[in-house]
């Protein structure tokens, strides 16, 4: 049994591998596959649960993304039509009265849909599914998108869609043509930004993406003025390795790779900017939000986060996660439109509890902080039991504290965040974080896990 300084160092020894991402190699899960029919699964499901439907549509590849993305083509309203019908599959297969508090349309690039095909997915949802109160639609955009047709979004925001984000990730022409995003310009942002206040959204959020390979400081505070400027009501903050692993791969081919004291300062510069602006966060959290009483996130991707809400994803190589069971949708894009909505899936995995708790803790710390009682209430045990001595190794250092709610990270510590993620890795898990970040290995062509990232 190694001892919890031990993993903290194995992780700062090779920080790209210890991203938010968990695990960082699906070969770790390949012996808890199993073969059930996907029905199973699902009945199985909470009350209430939420709705991903993934777009992988894209108009460009940004070169940082290894997500499974496929070009704009002339299938999306196969696709859509095929999406609708999966999530009549869906709704077929969960136990009677499930609740539905959120519908994700995520991507990939959603923003690609016209508005009457985002009216043909809600309209399955409304048709199929019982709504909760709080039940939200999300979606997301790229600048370019929202800026070239305002009337479509108003009539997107017409069919109840509540929050849209758009992935502006940077505002630096240079930045923008390196990672092939030259459309998204600040400009392109700026009108994108005023077609969504048109439109009438209640939330519009700003992603931007930081520690990208070749990125100053300087360049990075441009980028936050500009958002700043912009006046969204959350401003999200990815770094790069949070992103996924591809861009880390990049960094490292061309001599940049991100170090975690680069990650630090550039998030301690956003943190102190933007909370000094009126945005509130809690050190650490990847949410800066202007809503009165929200942490930044929809409502319903919070409960899956830090209530471990279960989810069911429907389109291209989906995740869905039914209490221990996590499923991936089919991979290919040709065998995905041939099963014409049917559910399958391209993998199923019944997770042991440590390893959903360790998914659990490291997604919960991209908010800053562990909720002991959501915890327990997940798993049934007090977090001060399963991870005593991790409480206890990180409090001694000084980078957590002890909260009303929980354990917070402190000022300062996002520099060691690595580290603080390895420490709650099963024993089992560990080898994975002396492997080099290799593109191409299982896993890193990264699917699409409902809410995990925003990136458009
Ligand atoms: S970062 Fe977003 S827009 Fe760019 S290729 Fe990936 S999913 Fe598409």
């Amino acid at each position: 049994m190694s001892s919890p300084s031990g993993r903290f160092d194995r992780a700062m020894a090779n920080p790209l591998r210890a991203s938010v991402m968990y695990p960082p190699d699906r070969a770790l899960f390949a012996p808890f596959r199993i073969d059930v029919p996907v029905e199973e699964t699902l009945s199985e499901a909470a009350s209430p649960l939420d709705l991903y439907a993934h777009i992988p549509f894209c108009e460009t590849k940004c070169t940082y993304c290894d997500y499974e993305t496929v070009p704009v083509s002339r299938y999306t309203e196969r696709y859509v039509a095929a999406l609708a019908r999966e999530l009549h599959a869906v709704a077929d297969a969960l136990p009677r009265g499930t609740e539905v508090a959120g519908f994700d349309v995520g991507g990939g690039t959603p923003g690609v849909l016209s508005s009457g095909e985002f009216e043909t997915l809600i309209r399955a949802v409304d048709l199929r599914f019982a709504l909760a109160p709080e039940f939200e639609i999300s979606t997301e955009t790229t600048p370019t998108l929202a800026a070239a047709d305002p009337a479509k979004w108003r009539r997107i925001a017409a069919a109840g869609v509540a929050r849209v984000s758009m992935g502006v990730q940077t505002t630096s022409d240079d930045e923008l043509r390196r990672f092939n995003r030259a459309p998204h310009t600040a400009d392109r942002a700026r009108r994108g930004m005023d077609a969504l206040r048109a439109a009438g959204f209640p939330i519009v959020n700003v992603d931007l993406m930081f520690a990208l390979p070749g990125q100053t400081a300087e360049s990075w505070e441009a980028s936050l003025e500009e958002a700043f400027s912009l006046a969204p009501d959350v401003i999200t903050i990815y770094d790069t390795v949070y992103k996924n692993r591809g861009i880390a791969t990049q960094a490292g081919v061309a001599g940049d790779a991100p170090t975690p004291d680069r990650y630090g300062r550039l998030y301690d510069a956003a943190y102190s900017r933007l909370t000094g602006a009126g945005y509130r966060s809690r050190y650490g959290s990847v949410n800066f939000s202007r809503v009165p009483g929200r942490l930044g996130t929809s409502r319903y991707l919070e409960a899956r986060i830090l209530d471990g809400r279960d989810y069911a994803g429907v389109g291209l190589y989906a995740s869905s996660l039914v209490h221990d069971t996590w499923r991936f949708g089919l991979r290919r894009f040709d065998a995905w439109l041939a099963a014409d909505g049917a559910l399958a899936a391209e993998s199923l995995y019944r997770l042991p509890i440590r390893h959903g708790m360790a998914k659990f803790v490291l997604l919960a710390l991209s908010y800053g902080y562990l909720d002991a009682a959501r915890f327990e209430r997940r798993f049934g045990v007090p977090l001060s039991n399963v991870f005593a001595e991790e409480l206890d190794l990180l409090t001694t250092r000084g980078l957590f504290s002890a909260a009303d709610d929980g354990w917070e990270l402190t000022p300062g510590s996002f520099r060691q965040l690595p580290g603080i993620r390895g420490l709650f890795y099963p024993e089992d898990a560990l080898e994975l974080l002396d492997l080099p970040v290799v593109r191409g290995r299982e896993g890193a062509t990264t699917p699409r896990t409902a809410g995990s990232l925003r990136r458009s």
